[in-house]
């Protein structure tokens, strides 16, 4: 069979027409870019420094926003064009109104703004060897050998008898104590650990938090002499009793601040990027937008990473009732059918971290098809598991849409799975959006050691996401 041989240049010509290459973002960035990324990473260290609760998160939300004319909902007017919703303290939303009624679709971001971390059980104090500890419940998938011998600190809230309530911070400034939980020495773990599988080693009923170690001075015959010394420091210091630690949410998160790795700084390592990275590029994007074509949500929702469940979740009314009240603010005739019909024509990116391949464990990443730490922002069609199951599965018009945007703004990005078919999955709030009737898909930047007290995103990824973020509010039908 005669075939023509092509040429060496002819070849160039076919594969740069053809061919997607996936190439760093780095060498394609503009000098001025490369200081941006630089520069938009240290803003982001600050926030997720500080953001590593919900609650946190919802505080500094909201103080960013209303900085930026965002006006709470309860005191907004007919027309107010910059809207805020703070729901319990856990949950935000920002609405930027558009020049387009609202009746024709809203885009939405919505990312999550809790992480895996470990809660105190109700009654959590108490007292062995006279050393005192606190009891802990896992939130979320950790792996529980990340959380012993490290420090760690407390950060949450507790409600006194009369109702006052009280923000605990502990563990962070350098004077604080750090707390932790111990683990046990190599020398005598070879059975109780070793003979047992990693997931199994370290159960979580000995995630238990060392609080104090001296005891009270008292008679001879006092008990839990610690345990009592630590409820009267926890007295004097912030006037709580015992009781009061029932209704407290205390979280213990991982102490110390956010870092810069790699002798070039290529890499941000922190708690919480996981889905703090997300809520900061879509938080930027909404702040800094102005009169846009289309209304324009960004949600931060919390208990993702427990299914989204709970009423500060994605499966929350919550979500309805930010739209009502646009539809509200619009002015619009709302009928029975109304939210519905509002909800089809909108289009929403579901703005979460994926797993970036990790070059000690390609065995459970597919080369082809695995998100590249440093390649760009990461679009995930579907996540779930298995066949798909589980998974939101964005239709091939909406993607199309999305990647022409991206490319238009010349957003470096790139598309994957996470890991290989079968070798495990997990979800996003996709779905739970999705069930209302809107186009969406996931969008975020890679991570390595996601769901660790220590996540490592790459800077160019970061700024990447918060440009595909900006690209998707300000597009065009
Ligand atoms: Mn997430
Ligand atoms: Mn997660």
């Amino acid at each position: 069979m005669n075939e023509k041989r092509f040429s060496k240049t002819d070849c160039k010509r076919l594969e740069k027409g053809l061919c997607r290459s996936r190439r760093p973002v780095w060498p394609q960035l503009t000098a001025k870019d490369r200081k941006r990324a630089f520069l938009y990473a240290d803003r982001y260290k600050d926030f997720i420094g500080k953001a590593k609760t919900e609650r946190e998160s919802v505080n500094i939300i909201v103080n960013m926003a209303q900085e930026k004319g965002f006006v709470p909902v309860e005191q907004a007017g007919p027309g107010s064009s910059r809207i805020l919703w703070n729901f319990r303290g856990k949950a935000v939303a920002l609405a930027v109104t558009g020049k387009a009624p609202v009746s024709n679709g809203v885009r939405i971001i919505a990312s999550h703004i809790d992480a895996p971390r470990l809660d105190l059980k109700q009654n959590p104090i108490y007292e062995d060897l006279e050393m005192a500890f606190l009891k802990t419940h896992y939130y979320g998938g950790i792996k529980k050998f990340h959380w012993v011998a490290r420090p760690l600190a407390i950060h949450g809230l507790a409600l006194k008898g009369d109702g006052k309530v009280i923000h605990v911070e502990l563990g962070e400034n350098p004077d604080d104590p750090v707390l932790i939980i111990n683990d046990l020495l190599p020398h005598l773990s070879r059975k109780v650990q070793g003979e047992k599988k990693i997931s199994e080693a370290i159960p979580a009923e000995k995630l238990n938090v060392l609080i104090g170690g001296l005891p009270l001075l008292g008679p001879e015959d006092l008990k839990d002499g610690v345990k009592l010394r630590i409820l009267r420091i926890l007295n004097e210091r912030y006037g709580l009793v015992e009781e009061d630690l029932i209704s407290a949410e205390f979280e213990i998160v991982p102490a110390g601040d956010p870092r810069d790795v790699g002798l070039d700084g290529a890499f941000i390592g922190a708690y919480g990027q996981d889905d703090r990275s997300c809520a900061y590029a879509s938080l930027c994007s909404i702040l800094e937008l102005e009169e846009p074509q289309i209304t324009s949500v960004a949600l931060f929702l919390d208990k993702e990473e427990i299914g989204s469940d709970g009423n500060t979740g994605a499966k929350s009314s919550f979500f309805e009732a930010v739209l009502y009240d646009l539809m509200r603010n619009g002015g619009l005739q709302i009928e029975a059918d109304s939210l519905v019909r509002m909800l089809i024509a909108s289009k929403a990116i579901s703005a979460d971290v994926t797993a970036g391949m990790d070059p000690d464990y390609k065995e459970v990443h597919e080369e082809h098809n695995d998100a590249l730490i440093g390649h760009g922002v990461c679009l995930t069609k579907y996540t779930g598991s298995g066949g798909k199951y589980s998974a939101n599965d964005a239709h091939a018009e909406y993607v199309n849409w999305l990647r022409r945007v991206w490319n238009e703004e010349k957003v470096v990005w790139q598309a994957g799975e996470l890991g290989k078919v079968d070798e495990g999955g997990g979800g996003t709030v996709a779905k739970y959006l999705a069930q209302r009737g809107l186009d969406i898909v996931d969008v975020g930047p890679p991570l390595l050691n996601m769901h660790s007290p220590f996540e490592i995103a790459h800077k160019t990824d970061l700024l990447m996401t918060y440009k595909a973020f900006a690209a998707f509010y300000k597009a065009g039908d």
